[in-house]
């Protein structure tokens, strides 16, 4: 499929921090996604909780299933709105690499602990660890990925960070949000294949971990309208014991849902008709729901909120993954030899420790935890 002329052009790359002769045989962005797949946060994604902690069930999304999904609805979008695939792909799978361990949860702590020292936020730290933490090369610190990429992959970022992020790159990818621009379609892309995917997932795990019912679910206009769809197309199911009917309601609500967003981003294209990928930053937000479906996602999003997120036996969870994140930097920062060599050195002490703590996986936190405070959590 050709590429749209709104689409991302790899050969009009706003370029790298450091530049870098092209590759032979990929485009820059294809070039990105491969730098993300081989890096070292890439792969502690898979030990890393999404909304159940990785070690209460081998079938559970980690975030590394997660970004996968999101790199895969984000790809079957953006081929058929003549997007860029590559780049839609590398940042969906980069998109998550800030993430401390434990989910919010850990996020939550770790933001807290940081209060006085800058706070912590997810998307920044993403961007942080393509940029600077990762130490693969000789010549720069992190992967130098393209403008593109590394735009895509800050969703989201507060007017403060904003600036200080401007003061080191001026006109780069803090830019956006203060003169109130949109990233690339590709970048919206990936933040709606983001919500649909883990909308349509945390219903998976929760009725999985036997939090979430169906019955319970059928509140939910979006997922039992589909519910009753395959029904009414396999009605042995009703009888089923097993998960059929579950799958068979997801994947048509996944389904709807893309193409949805498909139809609904061609009428705005239609309407604003941008003849580029920067005319289209300048448009508002192009990529989206249709007005319907956007409420019932958010119906959605709501239910899960309240039945998954905030139930008693996840809360319970949470309680505790703060707590292994609140002990571990208070034993750091009193004690920053316990951290590994490279941590240990950095001049700016709670900062180091925050990259450290963000780092680990679930388990790494928990061992770390029990090693430092003689306590097991989990
Ligand atoms: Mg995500």
């Amino acid at each position: 499929m050709a590429l749209a002329v709104y689409a991302s052009d790899p050969s009009r790359s706003r370029g790298r921090r450091f530049p870098e002769p092209p590759a032979p045989t990929r485009s820059e962005y294809q070039r990105d996604r491969d730098r993300i797949v081989h890096s070292t946060a890439f792969r502690r994604l898979v030990y890393k909780t999404q909304v159940f902690i990785n070690h209460e069930g081998d079938l559970f999304r980690t975030r590394l299933t997660h970004s996968l999904e999101v790199a895969q609805l984000g790809r079957s979008i953006a081929r058929t709105l003549g997007l860029n695939e590559d780049l839609v792909e590398a940042i969906a799978l980069a998109h998550d690499l800030g993430h401390t361990p434990f989910g919010h949860a850990g996020q939550d702590a770790l933001h807290d602990c940081m209060a006085a020292h800058g706070g912590f936020e997810h998307n920044l730290q993403s961007l942080r660890v393509v940029d600077r933490l990762e130490q693969r090369y000789a010549d720069f610190d992190g992967l130098n990925l393209s403008f593109e990429t590394r735009e895509g992959i800050l969703k989201r970022c507060s007017k403060t960070n904003a600036i200080e992020l401007e003061a080191i790159e001026p006109g780069g990818v803090g830019s956006r949000f203060l003169n109130g621009t949109q990233p690339s379609l590709e970048a919206q892309l990936c933040n709606l294949a983001d919500e649909i995917a883990y909308n349509a997932h945390d219903i998976d795990d929760g009725v999985r971990s036997g939090l979430l019912s169906l019955d319970q679910l059928d509140e939910v206009a979006l997922f039992s309208q589909f519910k009753h769809a395959a029904l009414a197309a396999h009605p042995g199911l009703a009888k089923q014991k097993g998960r059929r009917l579950l799958f068979e309601a997801i994947r048509r609500m996944l389904s709807q849902q893309v193409y949805d967003v498909i139809a609904a981003t061609r009428e705005a294209l239609d309407r604003c008709d941008p003849r580029s990928a920067d005319e289209a930053r300048g448009q508002g937000p192009l990529i989206r729901f249709s007005e319907p479906m956007r409420q019932a996602s958010v119906e959605l999003k709501r239910f899960l909120f309240g039945g998954l997120y905030r139930h008693p036996q996840v809360m319970q969870m949470t309680d505790q993954a703060k707590r292994v994140v609140k002990d571990l930097f208070s034993a750091y920062l009193a004690a920053p030899q316990e951290m590994s060599s490279d941590f240990a050195a950095e001049e700016n002490r709670p900062r180091a420790v925050s990259d450290y703590i963000a780092g680990m996986t679930d388990r790494f936190a928990i061992r770390e935890h029990e090693r430092l405070t003689g306590q097991r959590l989990f």
